[in-house]
């Protein structure tokens, strides 16, 4: 069987930076599973992965620009430390859930505090950043009628 639209796939990655540090893997634990065609996983790394089947082993360098975006900063804002109600504390390296004016829910991480003014960036963490993956196939099989419903793999 070969990757292709509503497939689901169980792969083995390391997400390597372009300095060489490993931003993120699944050594030691499940392999990551996704519905393909779903958007599940980074438009770069879903493309690279069509047709593979069972056991290959693909390397791929994903651009910003198929990956978590370029960074932006006008995603950067400063507000009042009331716009978090119910938080007692806020600190640097905190991440929200925001939405966006168009209901779009992002992730926000805190940067900056001071007494009067919260600065958060909304950009992914990895925004502007190659993605350099390597990933083993470790199975596939057809989506439940269920998962495709859903957009993701049970
Ligand atoms: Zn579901």
């Amino acid at each position: 069987m070969n990757i292709k639209d509503k497939s689901v796939v169980s792969f083995h990655y390391t997400l390597t930076g372009d300095d060489g540090k490993i931003l993120d893997s699944s050594e030691g634990k499940d392999p990551l599973s996704y519905l393909h065609g779903s958007k599940n996983i980074v438009p770069g790394l879903e493309k690279a992965l069509v047709g593979k089947t069972v056991g290959d082993n693909v390397k791929v360098a994903v651009s910003p620009d198929e990956g978590y975006g370029e960074y932006d900063s006008a995603l950067i804002q400063k507000v009042p430390p009331n716009a978090f109600q119910g938080v007692d504390q806020i600190d640097v390296g905190m991440q929200f859930h925001a939405q966006d004016p168009q209901g779009n829910v992002q992730v926000i991480t805190v940067t900056e505090v001071s007494d009067n003014e919260i600065t958060v960036d909304g950009n992914h963490p990895l925004a502007g950043e190659t993605l350099n993956f390597d990933v083993t196939i470790e199975k596939i099989r057809a989506a439940s009628e269920e998962e495709l419903d859903h957009g993701h793999p049970h």
